[in-house]
């Protein structure tokens, strides 16, 4: 009676009802069922299969279960009603001779049991839903390496059903071609437990082939037992694509590359070689670039220029700029030719350096045709400077002689004749400057100098030839001291004051401004004429450049001054630089280093 499981006693074959227990009573609501045959006592059971399975059991003397069966009542007594599960047993009962009196039910709770089973089949299909849904294929393999399990990706990519993936149903759908290397990788982890990674071709339901990566872990059991691989398959066609895309492209770039007849070359970001093509090989004896250290190497390159090359490289390359380079090369037959070399950094998505490509091209020639020009000016500029000079002492001596004369028209064209003897011996000079900077014969004579006298003797004297303008100069750099060739640096001032009279003919406003620090000072020469274009900026630095379009009667020139001026600022470790607003003027700029140094 205290049984915590249904029971009950039904006597002969219509199962009249002998004895219950309170449980079994809860069940049906404690009716009237005592003593009744089971059709009268549960007339809802009938066509259920119940009465005859009693019958049955009453027939045979078999005993019979019937599993999970479901009852709701209030087991607890706590006015609630729940779900029940029950595992029935129907058995029969004898009397003392042996003949069959009844069937005994027996129900045990198995509430417990069913909960389990069904909180394990709800995860089971989660399991299922989560793998399922997840973009990447995932399986299972046991310790004997049969696949157990396959999530619906893999089954969508080969169009089989997941079971026909166990066990070793899986090989099929790896590519013949891969399906050792698949398979042997695989077989060497699975007896070394140790985790494995290998790519492979999947053939699809779609006839298309698919690259996937896939990765496997061992599995343990909680008790520490080897339980096969975990692992995933992730689709990386794309990224195959994109890999042959680029090999493709690489292959397609040397093959270009390769017929062009310029040198082509390309470093990796730590400045190292990585291509030259053919016209390399064949122009010099590359190999050694291509080595380890190689590209640091100068042997190839001449002597005399190889400190400066290798310093621009290495600057260019730390500070990701541009680079343009001219030096002598030694060729397969050991003699030297020159190269005009430049490199342009490539730079990643994220603005990394990639490394650099350049190219260049055999300028001998080019080089052997500007000697020869330069030599030609030289040697112009002074078989003219011998005439000039004898002209120019003439004139002088006529303007002294003819200093007080009456006639208008001679004076007047004696100034005018000494005017343009003037501007000629300063063309010429420039000339001669430039073919003696070409040659490196350009000799500087130092000597100690307070920057403040040179600039105001220079504008002194180029205020004199400038009745339209009017310099002005504010005097404020103390006694800066410079170590510099006098006459040179007066050079630069007229050149930049000139120029600013030149280009600003609608006004008469130039000024000199100078700055100084501890290290440097900075003259600024500031005019407010018709400024310069910024396209033009960077190049009327350059030899013979001149502003295009510029009307050649109202601004004569060749294009040397600034030239020159550069050259010999630069030489004195100094900068120069402009700033202009076209139609507002210009500000052209040098600096000087002071003496001694960082005084
Ligand atoms: P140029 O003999 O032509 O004056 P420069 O070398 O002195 O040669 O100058 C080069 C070019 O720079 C000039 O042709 C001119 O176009 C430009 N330039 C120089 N100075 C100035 C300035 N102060 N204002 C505007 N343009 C200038």
């Amino acid at each position: 009676m205290q049984a915590p499981a249904l029971m009950a006693i039904l006597r002969k074959r219509e199962g009249i009802c002998q004895f219950f227990n309170p449980v079994f009573a809860k069940v049906w609501g404690d009716r009237d069922m005592l003593n009744k045959s089971m059709r009268l006592a549960w007339p809802e059971l009938e066509g259920q299969g119940y009465f005859e399975r009693i019958e049955r059991v009453y027939d045979s003397g078999m005993p019979e279960y019937d599993y999970d069966f479901r009852a709701r009542a209030d087991w607890n007594n706590d006015g609630n009603v729940t779900e029940a599960y029950f595992d029935f047993v129907y058995a029969p009962y004898r009397d003392d001779d042996g003949t069959i009196e009844g069937v005994m039910i027996i129900g045990v709770d198995v509430t417990g049991k069913v909960h389990a089973r069904q909180q394990l089949a709800e995860q089971q299909q989660l399991f299922n839903d989560i793998t399922d849904a997840a973009g990447t294929a995932l399986w299972m393999v046991d310790a004997q390496g049969n696949m157990t399990f396959v999530n619906k990706t893999w089954a969508d990519w080969t169009g089989q059903p997941k079971e026909a993936h166990l066990g070793r149903g899986w090989v099929e759908f790896v590519m013949p071609e891969d399906r050792e290397q698949v398979i042997s990788s695989y077989l060497r982890s699975t007896t070394q437990y140790t985790p494995y990674q290998v790519d492979f071709k999947v053939l699809r339901s779609d006839g298309k082939i698919q690259w996937v990566a896939a990765t496997g872990r061992p599995r343990y059991l909680p008790n520490g037992e080897f339980a096969g691989y975990v692992g995933s398959c992730m689709d990386i066609t794309d990224r195959k694509k994109a890999e042959q895309k680029r090999q493709d492209n690489e292959a397609l770039f040397r093959t270009i590359a390769d017929s062009a007849p310029v040198l082509i070359w390309m470093a990796g970001p730590d400045m190292r070689t990585t291509f030259l093509n053919t016209s390399w090989t064949r122009f010099a004896d590359v190999a050694s670039l291509l080595s380890d250290d190689g590209y640091l190497q100068s042997n190839l390159i001449h002597e005399a220029d190889a400190d400066q090359v290798l310093k621009r490289y290495k600057q260019a390359f730390s500070h990701q700029q541009e680079f343009y380079l001219e030096y002598r090369m030694q060729c397969r037959d050991g003699s030297y030719r020159w190269v005009g070399m430049k490199g342009v950094p490539r730079l990643a998505v994220d603005g990394s350096l990639e490394g650099y490509i350049g190219s260049g091209m055999d300028i001998t020639e080019m080089k052997e045709l500007e000697q020869i020009k330069n030599d030609f000016i030289g040697m112009a500029s002074h078989e003219l400077k011998t005439p000039i000079t004898s002209i120019k002492a003439y004139v002088q001596l006529l303007l002294s002689m003819y200093k007080n004369t009456e006639d208008a028209f001679l004076k007047k064209s004696l100034t005018t004749v000494n005017k343009q003897v003037n501007k000629l011996t300063r063309l010429i000079t420039d000339f001669l400057d430039i073919s003696k900077m070409e040659s490196g014969r350009l000799s500087l004579n130092y000597e100690q100098l307070l920057l403040n006298d040179v600039l105001r003797e220079t504008i002194e004297e180029v205020q004199h030839t400038a009745a339209q303008h009017n310099i002005i100069y504010t005097e404020n750099v103390g006694n800066f001291t410079v170590h510099a060739d006098r006459d040179r640096i007066a050079q630069v001032i007229i050149n930049f004051l000139t120029n600013a009279i030149k280009y600003s003919p609608q006004s008469s406003r130039v000024e000199v401004n100078a700055a100084r620090t501890d290290e440097e000072v900075v003259v600024a020469i500031k005019d407010y004429g018709i400024g310069i274009k910024a396209e033009d900026i960077d190049k009327i630095f350059n030899r013979f450049y001149r502003v295009e379009g510029r009307n050649e009667q109202n601004f004569s020139g060749f294009g040397i001054g600034l030239y020159v001026a550069a050259e010999i600022i630069r030489r004195h470790n100094g900068r120069v630089w402009v700033e202009s607003v076209p139609g507002k003027g210009s500000v052209f700029y040098f600096t000087l280093p002071a003496y001694p140094q960082g005084v």
